[in-house]
């Protein structure tokens, strides 16, 4: 089910608990800013979300209330991620839902990297 992107931060969000390590998650990378795991639903060959460690629930509540530090840190771990799957040459695709109408489902901002293939031209629609 889609999300209001407005409502305040649910730390009962399966990222959070994903955070907390009370569900298990198939890491490929951490740092003190970050962490990134593969979807548990691949959309591409490779599909690995990065999720920021502070509680921000999506792109819009982690620009506007985020330290410089924290947004610094996350958009280098995003980088990282990409350098370590080795996906900079054939290219990749960086994504993030904000709200009903892109159909985000977890209220804890994450950012999909898709890679492995073509991806085809962006689509709004599918
Ligand atoms: P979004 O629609 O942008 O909110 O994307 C949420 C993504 O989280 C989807 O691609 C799901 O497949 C993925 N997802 C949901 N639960 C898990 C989980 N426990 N581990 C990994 N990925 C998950």
């Amino acid at each position: 089910m889609a999300v209001d992107a407005t409502l305040p931060y649910d730390d009962q969000n399966v990222f959070a608990k994903i955070l907390r390590g009370e569900i298990p998650s198939r890491k490929v990378y951490e740092d003190e800013w970050a962490l990134a795991f593969h979807d548990i639903n691949p959309q591409a060959p490779l599909h690995i979300l990065v999720i920021p460690k502070g509680a921000y629930v999506s792109w819009d509540d982690f620009s506007a209330k985020a330290s410089d530090a924290e947004i610094g840190g996350f958009v280098r771990a995003v980088g990282a991620v990409a350098r370590e799957a080795g996906v900079i040459e054939p290219g990749y695709r960086l994504l993030a839902n904000v709200g009903p109408d892109s159909h985000q489902e977890v209220p804890h901002l994450h950012v999909h990297l898709f890679a492995g293939r073509p991806l085809g031209p962006m689509l709004v629609t599918r």
